[in-house]
């Protein structure tokens, strides 16, 4: 059985629009029929100093279940060299789920969909891109309007090799 999800996917180190590049071309192997949002550069959240973030989505269709799901993304990050030190300090990438179809889901390791969408402009503006109706699979309405995106911009740069 297939399910629709949607990722997120993050970078502010080493190329980032590299990094978001090769994750995408590394979940090409997890997910069928794969289409990916444009990239948007942002300030960071949590510790200062760090440089800009680039961010985008990918939605796709799995016959994983969701903690199968969560062990592909997190081998990804290990493949680029993920290293986990603060929380919300500087990554080469960061691979989270947004939406695992309508599931909810909450574990120790696993919370569907991801408690940060609506608090952040970086993942609702590519996500609004995919999903224009703004309806979301976890049954919240995205505006874009609702949210201060001055200082998120939306990149030109292709993320494919
Ligand atoms: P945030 O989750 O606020 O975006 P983060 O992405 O920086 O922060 P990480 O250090 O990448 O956080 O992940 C910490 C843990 O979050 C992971 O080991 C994973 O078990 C857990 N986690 C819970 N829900 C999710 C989800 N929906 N997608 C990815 N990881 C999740
Ligand atoms: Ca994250
Ligand atoms: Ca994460």
């Amino acid at each position: 059985m297939y399910t629709e999800v949607y990722l997120g996917l993050g970078s502010n180190l080493e190329l980032p629009v590299k990094q978001l590049g090769t994750a995408i071309n590394l979940l090409e192997s997890t997910l069928d029929h794969i289409e990916v949002a444009p990239i948007y550069q942002s300030k960071p959240l949590g510790p200062t100093g760090q440089a800009d973030y680039f961010n985008t989505v990918v939605r796709g269709w799995t016959t994983l279940d969701p903690i199968k799901l969560l062990d592909a993304c997190q081998l990804i990050e290990d493949k680029q060299n993920r290293v986990r030190a603060e929380r919300w300090g500087p990554r080469t990438i960061d691979v989270d789920i947004l939406y695992f179809g309508t599931s909810v889901v909450k574990t120790g390791r696993l919370t569907i969909p991801h408690p940060e969408i609506l608090n952040r402009a970086f993942v609702v503006f590519p996500l609004l891109d995919l999903m224009p109706s703004g309806s979301s699979p976890g049954g919240d309405y995205l505006n874009r309007s609702d949210y201060d995106h001055s200082s998120l911009k939306q990149i030109n740069q292709d993320h494919k090799d």
